[in-house]
């Protein structure tokens, strides 16, 4: 055995690297920084009603899926996405896992717009063949300061400490490295080559850092930096629905992103999107009070106290045979009736438990006879919610 456990590569799924879910194949395309063009989003919308279901999913990285496509798809989806320029490197595109707070540069919480810094990482990483070795889990994170990233579960990233130095976190914890914002996407570039190093090193198929042996001191041993002491840092809160600034978040709800919506966030997507880790997305400069009753006319919201803020759910039945139920027809069913204030509440269709959010949420898990609510005894929905506090 191997020393992380792993016996296999990861099976993420990319754009040609599809994987077979029950209602057909399902691709996902990475969006680093979460961001798109609007130009951008109408190619993916229509690749997925030409190819898939029409739908486009938003994920808890930031990425968007197309699901139900057809055999033979792939190879169209990927021309489609090479041309728009969503997909630079067939060899890198499922190691382009790269999240960054979503309302960087846009609000006084922001101690440095990252998103520079982000497209320089995807360059570096997409130009070296070494990082195709990279697992499809492997996530970087670039944080603005606010600390809403610090339970992404990355593996590598940094956190601006203040408007001239980062945090380099490995595994989520302070390094005690400093980094200035010229060298964020080098550093993080080089905090990776050193993980596979270590993998190497190590005899180990890894997927993620703290996998490794002594994964964070490991990896930062190899690196050529200095370290003081380490700090820590506070988590700071996902984004949520409504105006922050001239900016608008929307949530997507349970991050199924129909087609009138995606039109309707394309037509005003005048600065582009960014879409969340939290199926939500964010509109710059969208100060317009009709716009914002437009997008909300097509159900996506708006509302800072919408209980949508913080329910989501996995594919569930129909779409994953691994399911027990229809968890999203349920949650679409129960969540109006939430509980005020209530904790993020997250449906599995089983015990995989796939996208569900970091930090901590009320767990709703499908049995053979009902649901689970936080590992209590079986209920049905309508019971449970009053559990879901
Ligand atoms: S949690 Fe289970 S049912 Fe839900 S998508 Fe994952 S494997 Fe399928």
């Amino acid at each position: 055995m191997l020393s992380s456990g792993r016996t296999q590569p990861d099976r993420c799924p990319g754009v040609l690297a599809v994987h077979e879910a029950a209602d057909g194949g399902l691709a996902r395309v990475r969006l680093p920084g979460g961001l798109l063009t609007a130009d951008q989003l109408r190619v993916l919308l229509e690749a997925s009603t030409d190819l898939g279901d029409g739908r486009l999913e938003l994920t808890s990285r930031g990425n968007l899926q197309i699901r139900a496509l057809r055999p033979g798809a792939p190879q169209e989806l990927s021309d489609r996405l090479y041309a728009a320029g969503l997909l630079p490197s067939i060899a890198h595109e499922r190691v382009r896992n790269i999240l960054a707070s979503p309302l960087s540069g846009l609000d006084q919480h922001s101690r440095y717009d990252v998103l520079p810094a982000v497209a320089e990482l995807d360059r570096l990483l997409c130009a070296d063949p070494r990082y195709v070795e990279l697992p499809g889990r492997f996530l970087f994170a670039l944080d603005d300061g606010r600390g809403d990233l610090a339970t992404a579960g990355a593996d590598v990233g940094v956190r601006m400490v203040d408007a001239d130095l980062a945090a380099l976190l490995l595994a989520g914890e302070d390094t005690g490295v400093r980094v200035t914002p010229e060298r964020l996407a080098t550093v993080l570039a080089e905090a990776a080559v050193a993980f596979l190093d270590e993998r190497s090193a190590q005899g180990s198929s890894a997927w993620r850092l703290a996998e490794l042996a002594q994964g964070p001191k490991a990896v930062l041993a190899r690196m050529s930096t200095e370290n003081s002491t380490a700090e820590q840092f506070a988590p700071g809160e996902p984004v949520r629905a409504g105006r922050v600034a001239d900016a608008l978040v929307a949530v997507v709800p349970l991050g199924s992103l129909e087609r009138p919506q995606a039109e309707v966030l394309a037509q005003y997507a005048v600065r582009g999107l960014r879409v969340t880790p939290w199926r939500s997305v964010v509109l710059p400069g969208l100060a317009d009070d009709e716009v914002v009753e437009r997008i909300a006319a097509a159900g996506l919201v708006v509302d800072s106290e919408s209980p949508w803020n913080k329910v989501t759910a996995c594919a569930g039945r129909p779409g994953c045979a691994k399911a027990l139920a229809d968890v999203r027809a349920e949650a679409r069913r129960v969540t109006p009736r939430l509980p005020a204030r209530h904790r993020a509440v997250h449906w599995s269709g089983c015990e995989r438990r796939c996208g569900q959010p970091g930090g901590d949420f009320v767990d709703v898990l499908a049995l053979a006879d009902g649901y689970s609510v936080d590992g209590g005894p079986a209920a049905t929905a309508e019971q449970s919610v009053m559990r879901m506090r």
